[in-house]
């Protein structure tokens, strides 16, 4: 998927952490206004990193040191999108920055919905790396590859349904921000 779908699915993790935040689950307590602000940065660049493994990516243009070692070392979507990835990522931060726990647990669920997403790719995505199974769940075409308006539709169509998700997740949010009860 583009960096479009995947943000989409960053600003979903966003609105259901910043919810559950505000309705003391997990044993949270509701977040301050810049605490939601980082929230929704952290899930939305989580939601963008695992292709820093791609230099064309958007993300890979951004450190695109890093994403060609990423590249040469793993090749696309291989360690990158693994859950054994973002286990090490959220273990090195807990280890060296604690204070940043709870962002880098956002940052990780936002990355989740990346590989989550790209399952819906032909490829798929080596979820369980090193173990060379690849995870799918559709065929759908990566909207970067195609640039013919029909090889694009199925992309569109999984986006609208996510930005959809992101609406409804928004407005349960806001209802509960506002200290009244979930609308979902
Ligand atoms: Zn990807």
């Amino acid at each position: 998927m583009t960096y479009r779908t995947h943000i989409l699915g960053g600003v979903a993790i966003g609105a259901v952490v910043t919810t559950a935040a505000g309705q003391g689950y997990f044993g949270l307590t509701p977040l301050s206004t810049p605490a939601i602000f980082g929230t929704f940065i952290a899930a939305m660049f989580g939601s963008v990193f695992p292709d820093i493994d791609q230099p064309k990516s958007k993300m890979g243009q951004q450190i695109p040191i890093l994403s060609k070692l990423m590249r040469g070392t793993f090749g696309h979507r291989g360690f990158c999108h693994s859950l054994l990835f973002l286990l090490i990522l959220h273990f090195l931060v807990v280890r060296f920055l604690p204070s940043m726990a709870f962002y880098s647990l956002v940052f990780c669920l936002g990355a989740a919905t990346h590989l989550f997403f790209d399952m819906f790719n032909s490829p798929g995505v080596p979820l369980f790396w090193p173990v060379k199974i690849r995870v799918r769940i559709a065929k759908i075409r990566t909207e970067s590859q195609f640039n013919s308006k029909a090889a694009n539709l199925p992309e569109k169509m999984f986006r609208g349904v996510v930005c959809v998700l992101d609406v409804l997740l928004a407005v349960n949010m806001a209802v509960v921000l506002n200290g009244g009860f979930p609308a979902i």
